[in-house]
């Protein structure tokens, strides 16, 4: 097998400017390693050398297909079917057992949506939905029901959505959402961005993005002279729900950002079987840290129909938020929270 994995303590030990010569994906682009992305469970498993026997009962067809950058397989441990970032990507048969509370909209998007493509929930800040695309597919994605096509964001959309922004005033922080904002080409981004930046009361603009995690070659000198040029302050706000996520190439790709003021925060969701051990969140809060990310939020999973498999309980997310809280400074303390449709913020779970 042709290709290299990270651990946690070689990441630390090695010097980040030999990374490139290590990463056998780091010749192509990052459209290049995009198209490269597996689609299918018995090529991905091929690659690890892991026996699809060992692995859970999968759908052969999935709705929600299977994508999965190489970057993104390499940090996964080869011969391991329970591999917690394969998890996180493999369509198991249970994702097609009804579970009563679990819906297609467990958020409440649809009710929010102020234009096509706009959605107004929070007072002050609006996400705009930027493309249905992303570089993995996550099995537990709240998104993955998503009406996409509904949305479809065509120019006289844009321009709707865009009017709506400028005609209320009290949104002073516009989310760039999706799918992924970062699979927008530099072209369209920059459009994008130059529109929102015209607008006199936006003071943030903030990305939502799990790009930098799973397709690092997507961070670029030209898109981080992008994200840092215009006048607004720019958060972009990543997702990794595991250390292992966080290879070397992703401390590469933080450093760039945070060299030019960019605002790196961290969301996770909690996950049965990926992250719901204290041991594994401490090292994710250190290892975020270490790459110039703080934690931002740590999420109860949203109940998307078909995600039910990956949900742990309140109690347990507790248990495991009070173990953190004891090991770690309150800097590295993500907050825990729930989305509910509908409220006014994201809810903290209490005790
Ligand atoms: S990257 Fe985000 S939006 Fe895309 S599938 Fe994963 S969780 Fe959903």
């Amino acid at each position: 097998m042709d290709r290299f994995r990270y651990s946690t303590a070689l990441i630390r030990n090695k010097p980040l400017k030999t990374i490139d010569t290590l990463n056998p994906t780091a010749s192509e682009s990052w459209q290049q390693q995009l198209n490269h992305a597996f689609s299918q469970v018995d090529a991905l498993c091929h690659y690890l050398n892991i026996d699809m026997d060992s692995l859970p009962e999968l759908q052969a067809n999935a709705s929600f297909p299977v994508k999965v950058p190489r970057c993104f397989a390499d940090c996964m441990e080869p011969g391991n079917p329970d591999d917690p970032l394969l998890k996180q990507v493999l369509p198991l048969q249970e994702e097609n057992i009804a579970v009563a509370g679990f819906v297609s909209d467990p958020v409440g998007d649809l009710a929010a949506m102020a234009e096509a493509g706009l959605i107004h929930k929070y007072q002050g800040r609006a996400l705009l939905i930027t493309t249905a695309a992303c570089a993995i597919h996550c099995r537990y994605c709240f998104r993955r029901n998503f009406p996409y096509i509904d949305n479809q964001i065509t120019p006289q959309k844009r321009h709707r959505a865009l009017d709506y922004i400028a005609h209320h005033s009290e949104l002073e922080e516009i989310i760039l959402s999706g799918g992924d904002p970062l699979l927008l080409s530099d072209n369209k981004l920059e459009q994008l961005l130059e529109n929102l930046q015209k607008i006199p009361h936006i003071k943030r603009i903030r990305l939502h993005s799990r790009l930098p995690v799973v397709l690092p070659a997507r961070i670029t000198p030209h898109l981080v002279q992008l994200l840092a040029s215009g006048p607004q302050k720019t958060i972009l706000v990543l997702h990794a729900n595991h250390p292992n996520e966080l290879s070397a190439q992703v401390a590469v790709a933080c450093q760039q950002l945070k060299s030019r003021n960019i605002t790196l925060l961290n969301q996770s969701v909690l996950l049965k079987g990926v992250n719901d051990c204290a041991d594994t969140l401490y090292a994710l809060s250190e290892r975020l840290f270490e790459c110039d990310i703080l934690p931002y939020y740590l999420h109860q999973l949203d109940p998307a129909q078909g995600t039910a498999h990956f949900a742990i309980s309140d109690s347990k997310a507790l248990s495991l938020y009070h173990q953190i809280q004891s090991r770690l400074p309150g800097y590295l303390v993500p907050k825990l929270v729930r989305e509910i449709a509908g409220a006014a913020y994201k809810i903290p779970l209490m005790r």
